[in-house]
């Protein structure tokens, strides 16, 4: 489908957000996680090594695509078992990664959900700070909240220390506001730790169209090393690191669910604690060899 076949409403064309191209039409993609109605178009831009999603919901109409029980608003022990132990594992290791950086300081956390990451680092180095599309988040302490979109609305701070997007970027319809963003709040030096699904990765190749890094239509697009350089180059940002991101056996057993589900084969393999038992030496190890199915950028103002 090109630019020129009307859509139905709340359906916009877009093109490549780093350098404008069409991009190549790679396949139809269905929302496989939560089972929206409707098809969206995922294409390619070569240049960039990176996809997007045209057709895609405008962003008026996206709201529909979270709804209230969209599991990274969840509480993790409302979760099932295997995606609530992956998250708890998964903010574990992130601190972890934050704290091989900066010790503590002044932290927003981007699209902080329930606010577990926020909540693992503890207010008593940090001075914590959150912001998501709305509030889900509880603290043991009082941590200040702010609504909105982070490529729209620029939260009222400066000076931070760091600023964290798990899974966030990828969401976002204007990445180039967003790191202008990130960048007029973090102090000079001051660090961005941003985790998006990896194009590099092994379950994209294995799982095709029900690879969960994927997530349509909530995932606008699925950057590259090459496009993310790009981006941090224009935005005034140093990429001083690329790691691999937290990953699970959970996450590869929900892309075997996604792909089984995509050739009409229904199976709830993705809630399966011994499927995540058993992928997870396979997550750990495509860790190791530079292949994780998502990666953290580490970058400097
Ligand atoms: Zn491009």
């Amino acid at each position: 489908m090109t630019g020129t076949t009307a859509l139905p409403a709340g359906m916009e064309y877009a093109h490549c957000p780093v350098c404008g191209a069409e991009g190549e039409f790679v396949r139809w993609q269905r929302d496989l996680q939560l089972g929206a109605p409707g098809e969206f178009g995922q294409r390619c831009c070569n240049s960039c090594e990176l996809f997007f999603l045209s057709p895609r919901p405008e962003v008026t109409d996206m709201w529909r695509h979270y709804p209230k029980d969209y599991e990274p608003y969840q509480n993790e022990l409302s979760q099932p078992l295997p995606f609530g132990l992956s998250a708890i594992r998964a903010h574990a290791r992130r601190r972890r990664k934050v704290l091989r950086f900066v010790k503590g300081g002044r932290i927003l956390d981007v699209g902080c959900g329930n606010g577990a990451f926020l909540e693992s680092l503890g207010g008593r180095d940090w001075q914590r700070y959150a912001m998501d599309l709305e509030q889900h988040c509880q603290f043991t302490e009082p941590v200040p909240f702010f609504a909105g979109r982070f490529d729209c609305d620029r939260p009222p701070l400066e000076n931070l220390d760091a600023v964290t997007l798990w899974h966030v970027f990828e969401h976002l319809y204007d990445p180039r506001q967003a790191l202008r963003h990130a960048n007029a709040i973090l102090r000079p030096g001051g660090l961005l730790f941003l985790a998006i699904p990896a194009t590099r990765s092994l379950d994209r190749h294995v799982f095709g169209p029900g690879w969960v890094g994927w997530d349509v239509p909530r995932h606008l697009a699925t950057y590259s090393d090459k496009a993310m350089t790009t981006l941090f180059r224009e935005a005034d940002l140093k990429l001083e690191a690329v790691m691999p991101d937290a990953c699970n056996g959970a996450m590869i057993a929900l892309s075997l669910e996604f792909a089984l589900r995509s050739r009409q084969f229904e199976t709830a393999v993705g809630r399966s604690l011994i499927a995540h038992a058993l992928l997870t030496p396979w997550a750990e190890l495509l860790s190791l060899v530079g292949w994780a199915s998502a990666r953290i950028y580490v970058a400097r103002k």
